[in-house]
Order: structure tokens, then C-alpha cells, then sequence
């Protein structure tokens, strides 16, 4: 079978798994279970792949690409706003990888 030509059916199912994985790793961080949480991420993340589903922007930049570790600020990731260059930085504490993200369009919801 072709890539992105999954049953709509099989979509579904991936989607409803990513979702149910992705609060299994909020729960997990919140437990203090680090490796446990990037666990749950990767599996999220591989099903997407997949399943070709992409996931939405607000949880995309909710974790670390580079470790998996949800990014929570002063947990996990510390955020500071540049103001003059409109840009969010996100530092993931787990890895010191850091992520800028412009936020002059104001969509995160
Ligand atoms: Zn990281």
C-alpha cells in the first residue's frame, strides 16, 4: 500500500491513539515520570507518520522534536518572549535544544 493512501477508518483510529497517547505523556510528565512521557510522545509521533496524520500545531510545539520530553516552562522548558523580534524562545531543559517561533500571528488555539 501507498504512503497517505490509508483506509479513512485506519485515520480515525490512529487519530483517537495519538490523542489517548499524547494525555498519557501529560499525565506521566505530571507524575514526574520523564523517560516514561517521551515514551508516549515517540509513539505518538510514529503513528502520525504512519498514518500520515499530522499533528496539530499547539501540541507540535508543545514537546521537544529533538528528545520527546513534553515541554512544560519552568519543568521542562524555560520561554522567553523577544519582544522586538516578535519571537517566542522555548529552551527544552532536557536536551538544551532551543525553538524560536515567531507569535505575530496569534492562532494558537
Ligand atoms: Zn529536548
Amino acid at each position: 500500500m501507498k504512503r497517505g493512501k490509508k483506509p479513512k477508518w485506519q485515520i480515525k483510529i490512529a487519530k483517537e491513539r495519538m490523542k489517548i497517547l499524547y494525555d498519557l505523556a501529560k499525565d506521566e510528565i505530571k507524575k514526574g515520570n520523564l523517560k516514561r512521557s517521551q515514551r508516549y510522545i515517540e509513539l505518538m509521533r510514529r503513528i502520525g507518520l504512519r498514518y500520515n496524520v499530522r499533528i496539530p500545531r499547539k501540541i507540535k510545539r508543545s514537546f521537544c522534536k529533538n528528545c520527546n520530553a513534553l515541554l512544560i516552562p519552568g519543568k521542562t522548558a524555560r520561554v522567553r518572549l523577544d519582544s522586538k523580534r516578535k519571537i517566542r524562545i522555548v529552551k527544552c531543559l532536557i536536551c538544551q535544544k532551543i525553538y524560536r517561533y515567531p507569535y505575530t500571528k496569534r492562532k494558537e488555539k
